[in-house]
Order: structure tokens, then C-alpha cells, then sequence
């Protein structure tokens, strides 16, 4: 079973899932599910992937709340997406859907209660704010999983506040940046694709180094 042929970055998704499918959580050791693998993907925590859970306190969110923000950004990104689809068909086939884990309302065959688009801030142009950055990234044609671990890690290097500029040629990052900033508490100061300008985001969020 192939899902979205010819969209490789999604095939590697999909791969990422049922490759971590049913290991123990980093940060609990539970058993993870496909869902938990997609978002530990997206948010840069695929050395150590970790459950919904675990990734919501890493946050400093609630796990619920959390949970529905996350997969309302994943409908709108299109190799997250594929990853979801895929773990909601294979987590129905199997022995029970654990409603309690995961509500089966955040399938994405579901229609969504929220849908509001994903949308970089837009600025009048300034070319000084990236010069200006704290430190620069240029990630080539990074993308998905690959780039968010990246970002993840520079960005825990820096202070609180202090901005990283990015460079991402990836097309996929327009969408995926914007939202992995929402979820992750980091913040998308300027988009002006492939330069993006990210400030860090507080400590108090309770991450763990
Ligand atoms: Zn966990």
C-alpha cells in the first residue's frame, strides 16, 4: 500500500510512522502510534520521538488543546498530512481506535471544526531585520522532519528572543514554518520565502535541554 506516489517527502513520512509505530515514547515509554510519530516528526523530535502527551508538556500545553491545534495545521501540510492519513487508516483497522489517546474526530477524514488558514506574518519589506539576526541557518532544500530537527536545535541555542535567520528552499516550509512556530511556541517574525526570521521563544515554555 503506497500512499501519495510521487510525493516522496510524504512517502518518507509515512516510512518515519510505521518505522517508530508501536516503540517506546522517549519521554514515558508508552507505545506509540502512528499519530505520535507525525507530530514528533513535525516538531523536530525524530532522534527521540515521543508521544502526544510528552510533546504537549514539552510545550508547556495542554494535551488535548494541544492535540486538536496540532492536527488542524497538519490537514494544511501536505507530507504531515499524508503521515496522518496513513496512521488513521491503520490505526482503524486494528483492534480499536483509542478514543481516549487520540479522539477520532482529529481524523482527517473528519470534517474540522476549525479552519482557519495557516498564514505567515507580512511585513512591509526590511531587509535590515534579517541582517540583523542573531544567527543564520541556510538549510538548502531541507524539509519536513529533517528541517524542523534542525531548526529545533539551533533554535534551542539561542536566548530568549534572539532570531535566527533561515534560509529554506524547500517549498514545502511557506506552510510548515508558520505552523510548526504556532505549535511550538517559537516566533515567525518574517517570511519572505526562502528567508525566514524566527525569534525564540520563552524557556518558561518548560523544555528540556
Ligand atoms: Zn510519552
Amino acid at each position: 500500500m503506497s500512499t501519495n506516489p510521487g510525493n516522496p517527502r510524504a512517502e518518507d513520512v509515512v516510512a518515519f510512522v510505521d518505522a517508530h509505530w508501536g516503540g517506546p515514547c522517549a519521554g514515558c515509554s508508552i507505545e506509540l502510534v502512528g499519530h505520535d510519530g507525525v507530530l514528533s516528526l513535525f516538531l523536530g523530535f525524530s532522534d527521540a520521538p515521543r508521544c502526544v502527551a510528552c510533546l504537549a508538556q514539552l510545550h508547556g500545553r495542554e494535551r488535548a488543546a494541544f492535540l486538536r491545534h496540532a492536527a488542524s495545521s497538519i490537514r494544511r501540510l501536505a507530507c504531515f498530512r499524508a503521515g496522518w492519513e496513513h496512521a488513521d487508516r491503520r490505526l482503524a483497522s486494528a483492534s480499536g481506535w483509542p478514543e481516549e489517546r487520540l479522539p477520532a474526530a482529529l481524523r482527517m477524514d473528519v470534517a474540522p471544526s476549525d479552519q482557519g488558514p495557516e498564514r505567515a506574518p507580512s511585513h512591509p519589506a526590511g531587509p535590515s531585520d534579517f541582517a540583523g539576526a542573531e544567527a543564520a541557518f541556510d538549510a538548502g532544500d531541507r524539509a519536513c522532519g529533517e528541517l524542523a530537527l534542525e531548526l529545533k536545535r539551533r533554535l534551542g541555542l539561542l536566548s530568549e528572543g534572539e532570531r535566527l535567520h533561515l534560509i529554506a528552499t524547500d517549498l514545502g516550509a511557506r506552510e510548515d514554518l508558520p505552523a510548526w512556530c504556532r505549535l511550538t511556541g517559537h516566533r515567525l517574525v518574517r517570511a519572505e520565502p526562502p528567508h525566514y526570521l524566527i525569534a525564540r521563544r520563552s524557556h518558561s515554555h518548560g523544555e528540556s535541554p
